[in-house]
């Protein structure tokens, strides 16, 4: 079967295809509950350590290529993992990468983990709030094009239509090595993309089961109307009619209540028994929350009758070597 994105521009970036779907029957067997769950390791894309910005840069590259652009501009947190792929992507490209990064306001004294890798992939970075981060990648696109610079504004997190049809992409691809598929699918949702992608693409290839988003940062509600926005958009960048409607996307937000990037003990459990019971390592700030979510969800039952749950592991682990989760290893 074509689908409607498959005739998009797309460098390859990934180190393979498809990514790895694997069992996780000691974390499964650790949570008491009958059901068989998976991994889609998606931290295995493969390039600069992986994550599931790589998917979307294939899309969003090819589109800056096509405009001629020579320069790549985004933002993110200081530990952004979508900074840190951008400047992989942009160098293996031949492209330069300027990198906002809310700080708080300054480059913090001791980051390691993806911000040592930013310097290390020779990305440019500019320090900003998370106030007035939108503000501060408008001025850095401008300052570049008054310079005769050719600028692609890559938005946070890499959610626009380009960014939402890998994942669309990606759901193809699962389906396609796994059958019968998953009944849920669990990621970690943040600037909405990723889940957009899964759902649009499920609405196209005609996936059934739940597709749940565990929230890194915001209320449900709003990360809800977010990714049917961003799934609507990517439906009609393929000649498609929206829709999505938010009360379709399946968004909680209980793990999100102490902030983004705070380390809480339900990330540090779920951290430590992922990599205790199946060597998997997830991060701190997204994969480590939203696999808490899981847990979560599967002890209080409300995955209810499912049998069959999918957790894709969308990356972020260089962020377990940052300063800033030192706790989360050190005893
Ligand atoms: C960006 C990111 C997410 C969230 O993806 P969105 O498309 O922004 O919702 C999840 N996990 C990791 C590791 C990420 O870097």
């Amino acid at each position: 079967m074509t689908a409607p994105w498959d005739a998009l521009p797309r460098i390859p970036l990934m180190a393979a295809r498809p990514t790895p779907v694997q069992p996780l029957p000691r974390l499964a067997a650790a949570l008491g509950r009958d059901f068989a769950l998976w991994v889609k390791r998606d931290d295995l894309t493969g390039l600069a350590f992986g994550g599931n910005k790589t998917r979307k840069l294939e899309f969003l590259l090819a589109d800056a290529q096509a405009q001629g652009a020579d320069v790549v501009v985004t933002a993110g947190a200081v530990q952004s993992n979508h900074c840190r792929q951008t400047a992989a992507a942009a160098a293996r490209l031949g492209l330069e990468a300027v990198l906002v990064l809310a700080g708080e306001p300054q480059a913090p004294a001791e980051a390691g983990g993806n911000l040592a890798l930013d310097a290390l992939l020779g990305a440019r970075v500019v320090w900003t709030t998370r106030a007035q981060r939108e503000a501060a990648l408008t001025a850095t696109v401008d300052r570049l094009r008054e310079q005769g610079r050719r600028p692609y504004r890559i938005p946070y997190g890499g959610s626009n239509a380009l960014g939402v049809t890998a994942y669309a992409a990606a759901l193809a691809e699962l389906l396609a090595q796994m059958q019968p598929p998953p009944e849920v699918i669990v990621v970690a949702s943040s600037s909405g993309g990723t889940q957009a992608g899964l759902v649009a693409g499920a609405h196209v290839l005609g996936y059934a089961g739940r597709i749940v988003g565990i929230s890194v940062d915001e209320p449900a509600a709003v990360l809800a109307a977010r990714v049917a926005d961003l799934a609507n958009q990517a439906l009609r960048h393929w000649g498609l009619a929206p829709a999505i409607t938010p009360r379709q996307v399946e968004v909680h937000d209980r793990w999100a209540a102490a902030g983004y990037g705070v380390l809480t003990e339900a990330e540090i459990e779920a951290i430590r028994l992922a990599a205790r019971t199946e060597g998997l390592l997830v991060d701190p700030v997204y994969t480590g929350r939203g696999l808490a979510g899981l847990l979560g969800l599967a002890r209080t039952g409300a995955l209810e009758a499912a049998r069959r749950v999918l957790f894709w592991h969308t990356g972020g682990t260089p962020a377990l070597f940052a300063a800033a989760y030192r706790r989360v290893w050190a005893a």
